[in-house]
């Protein structure tokens, strides 16, 4: 029977991940409206190429650049959903502002994220070929997947993942045969991007390729794929060249001539032209400044930053090592005769109040249908897909609802506020099978809701962004609050009568081993699901 409860649950999350996503496009009016508010002598916006908008001023000349970082921000979830945001570029593509899109995300984490005007000013004055690698993104404290995975969208849309694919072919001996005419093979040269040039068992030099460093080289229009050539040991450039170019006609071109022409990088070191300021004196090529000439210098310097930065081994990640003790324990409490007893009840509350408070992470409706409609970077998410394994598995393998028993923290505070009143009340019986219903018919309007994408926030049925985020959206405060005043007089109150992922987990553990009326029920809508799903 858990088997079947359990596979019913994730029948229905797949039925969600298998409907059509609407097309996303991006409304040029809105370009030009966040646009104007970065760069006010914007006036219109020209046709998109690869996903850049050219920014006009009145003259009818570019004023800049603005892009989404859709698609390729599209695999990066957040806590519960996608975020969409637009990055606005002046003409010597630096960011000059980001702005926020659209976010199917926990609308809390949004809003607090919305506010934080540091979050967005840290990409500010930064060049386009460095926003692909920032290891160390700053995150707002309260919706800290939410907005990594914003910074990490901003990063994927600028060549963290994906640019190699469009410039797929393997570099060459030929490629690099003006530097070294005895080449013959090409090797990894250990990190991504990097290779080493061999004659026989000869190391010649080192060649770095900005499309498979994910550094974003780009020309008048469009991404070029640049290599930068170094002597053996990397510590001199013996120059740079142009091995491909999605930029389009005439700039094209403009690309290649001004990469063909710039003799001003062979011999210097590598500290040399990292150093270099392009803009006050751009003598990295032959041919002068241009806009070419500064994306291409700030490029190749970018690729040698990479190449020179001690890669520092990444900070131990305490946070996600806490919740899994705390996950663990709570585990062991909910099945184990020592957990049973109230100290050991008592005392593990204290500490599932104190996780949810300093970690925020809970299981919710609002997370699991995104998560079944958009997927989950496990990355991002482990200790989350580790609590929503356990809350899931865990009853439907040995019939112990673990999670409301002991590890949810508003459960938990539920049953610390009740140690604190002695007198008890209890509904009247006939209110009290009414209410008991209330979970249950929610559960059935938010699973409705999602499948038909109704766009409304489903973390307004349930308290538990207040836990990370605070109380900065009035639903979820209102229920979070009303919840925890009532557990005070009615026994986990909020458990009862309102939780439809309480109802979720009940489903999971109710009447161990005999079938009911409610697994019939759930057969009957995840047939109606599949039904749905296949005719969308
Ligand atoms: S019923 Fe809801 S609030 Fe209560 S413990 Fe379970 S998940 Fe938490």
């Amino acid at each position: 029977m858990g088997c079947y409860r359990l596979g019913v649950i994730l029948a229905a999350l797949a039925c969600l991940w298998a409907l059509p996503r609407d097309q996303r496009s991006i409304d040029p009016a809105r370009v030009l409206a966040e646009a104007k508010s970065v760069l006010p002598s914007v006036v219109s916006v020209g046709d998109a190429s690869e996903g850049f908008y050219p920014l006009l001023d009145s003259e009818g000349n570019p004023a800049g650049w603005a892009t989404s970082t859709f698609p390729q921000a599209e695999n990066v979830q957040g806590y519960s959903g996608l975020s969409e945001l637009l990055v606005v570029f002046d003409t010597s593509r630096r960011v000059r502002g980001v702005r926020f899109l659209t976010s199917e995300d926990t609308d809390g984490h949004v809003r607090k994220i919305r506010d934080a005007a540091d979050f967005w000013e840290q990409w500010t004055g930064k060049p386009e070929s460095s926003l692909g690698d920032d290891p160390d993104p700053m995150i707002v404290s309260g919706a800290t997947l939410t907005s990594e995975a914003m910074a990490r969208g901003l990063a994927a849309r600028f060549g963290a993942m994906g640019m190699d694919q469009w410039f797929p072919e393997p570099l060459k001996p030929a490629d690099v045969a003006k530097w070294f005419p005895s080449a013959d093979r090409i090797g990894d040269g250990g990190e991504a991007g990097s290779y080493m040039v061999f004659d026989g068992d000869e190391s010649l030099g080192t060649v770095l390729r900005s499309s498979h460093m994910g550094v974003s080289a780009r020309g008048f229009n469009g991404i070029s794929d640049v290599i930068v050539v170094l002597s053996t040991g990397g510590e001199k450039v013996l120059g740079i060249a142009l091995l491909g170019s999605r930029d389009n006609e005439p700039y094209v071109g403009d690309v290649g001539d001004e990469v063909k022409y710039a003799d001003g990088f062979a011999g210097k070191s590598v500290d040399e032209v990292i150093a270099e300021d392009s803009e006050a004196s751009p003598s990295l090529f032959t041919s002068g400044a241009s806009l070419t000439n500064y994306a291409v210098v700030e490029s190749v310097q970018e690729m040698l930053r990479r190449h020179r930065a001690e890669r520092v081994p990444e900070a131990f990640p305490w946070k996600s090592s806490l919740a899994i003790v705390w996950i663990a324990l709570g585990g062991f409490c909910g099945v184990s005769k020592w957990g049973r007893r109230l100290k050991a009840r008592i005392a593990y509350a204290v500490v599932s109040v104190a996780a949810g408070i300093g970690l925020g992470w809970m299981v919710s409706q609002d997370q699991l249908l995104g998560w079944g409609a958009n997927g989950f970077d496990v990355g991002l998410v482990l200790p989350l897909l580790v609590l929503t394994a356990v809350a899931l598995v865990v009853p439907a393998f040995t019939g112990k609802n673990v999670y409301c028993n002991r590890i949810c923290p508003h459960g938990a505070a539920q049953t610390l506020a009740g140690q604190l009143v002695k007198k008890r009340f209890a509904l009247p019986p006939k209110i009290h099978s009414i209410m008991v219903r209330v979970p249950w018919l929610t559960l059935t309007v938010i699973w409705v809701l999602a499948f038909l994408a109704s766009g409304i926030p489903l973390a307004y049925f349930e308290p538990f962004e207040s836990w990370s985020s605070g109380f900065v959206a009035f639903v979820p405060a209102s229920i979070f609050t009303i919840g925890l005043v009532a557990a005070f007089f009615l026994p986990q109150a909020y458990c009862h009568y309102g939780c439809p992922t309480g109802a979720l987990l009940r489903f999971l553990t109710h009447a161990p081993g005999r079938w009911t009326a409610r697994d019939s029920v759930a057969g009957v809508l995840v047939v109606a699901a599949v039904v749905y799903s296949s005719l969308k």
